[in-house]
């Protein structure tokens, strides 16, 4: 297939990658030049705009961009997607959003006869790199399967999760938990290792009892625990602490939108808050250990 692909960062480029191994033609366009040449050298055909890419003859095109007023510029913008593209191609933004502007744009697209499913994903970049990705879809169910083949590509779990904008709802609360999770492991590890324990073997207890979960098991906070998690590389690449920050915002705010509590929700995003004010939004999310580490 002839697939667009905008926005080539942490997760964008190793998705747009496994498109170009699946034998797919890829057209990318990313602000940064040294993202586009990545791609270029791994065979993919460089664009100008998004209005470049989308005039491309193309099947399907997809973005992962960092926040809604990037999706909005991209989409909506002058020299935007929606701008360009023919009617036949279908849109699918990966990016993780508000459910209400994934709506919107999902609206405006269908307005000029554009179908657009909301795609964001879990899995990090390890299971961007590894084609891992689980997929939450958002739209109409056709169209869903329609684009599955491509989302195959890059990810192992691909579920369909109702109208438009539900991928962003089932996303927004996983990304709820996995924030305050997160803190949890940091807290946990740090008590642990402070009262003398030897972070390896504390991680290995946590992981084979019941507080075991994602992020003591898989992406442990710990320097040295797990070899490719970001914290045993400076906590470098990986999803950034002030991505962490974006999604516990958007929880809180679709929160009050539902007029339900989130707590937890609120208090872990205070506290990324503070991190990030400190200075280290650029950090993966998991340096939140610093915030309790005296050392
Ligand atoms: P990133 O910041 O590494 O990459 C975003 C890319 O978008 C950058 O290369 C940037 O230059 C580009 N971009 C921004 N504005 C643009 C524009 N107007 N036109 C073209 N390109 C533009 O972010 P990421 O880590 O790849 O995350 C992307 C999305 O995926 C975010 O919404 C994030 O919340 C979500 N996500 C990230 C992870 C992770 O582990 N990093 C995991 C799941 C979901």
């Amino acid at each position: 297939m002839n697939i667009g692909f905008i926005g080539l960062g942490n997760m964008g480029a190793p998705m747009a990658l496994n498109l170009l191994k699946a034998g797919h033609k890829v057209h990318v366009y990313d602000l940064l030049e040294a993202a586009v040449q990545t791609l270029e050298a791994a065979g993919a055909q460089r664009q100008a705009s998004p209005a470049q890419v989308a005039g491309q003859e193309i099947d399907i095109l997809i973005t992962m961009l960092p926040a809604a007023v990037h999706v909005k510029k991209v989409y909506l913008g002058e020299e935007g997607v929606l701008a360009a593209v023919g009617k036949h191609v279908l849109l699918i933004d990966s990016s993780t959003i508000d459910p209400q502007t994934a709506r919107e744009v999902a609206a405006q697209a269908a307005a000029q006869g554009n179908a657009m499913l909301d795609a964001p994903v879990s899995g990090g970049t390890g299971g961007a790199q590894a084609g891992t990705l689980t997929f939450m879809v958002g739209g109409d169910e056709a169209v869903f399967e329609k684009a599955r083949p491509v989302l195959q590509a890059m990810g192992k779990n691909i579920v369909y999760c109702g109208g438009a904008g539900n991928g962003q709802v089932a996303k927004v609360a996983n990304n709820m938990l996995l924030g305050i999770s997160m803190i949890g492991a940091a807290e946990a590890m740090n008590l642990g290792v402070s009262l003398g324990m030897d972070p390896t073997i504390l991680a290995g207890i946590i992981n084979t009892s019941s507080g075991r979960c994602w992020s003591t098991e898989v992406y442990n906070p710990y320097p040295g625990v797990v070899e490719t998690a970001p914290a045993s590389k400076g906590y470098a690449g990986g999803f950034g602490a002030d991505l962490m920050l974006k999604d516990l915002g958007l929880a809180t705010e679709a929160a009050k939108a539902a007029k339900v509590p989130v707590v937890l929700g609120a208090a872990a995003q205070q506290l990324y808050q503070t991190f990030s004010t400190q200075g280290n939004g650029h950090l993966d999310f998991s340096a939140i250990i610093k915030f309790f580490s005296t050392k």
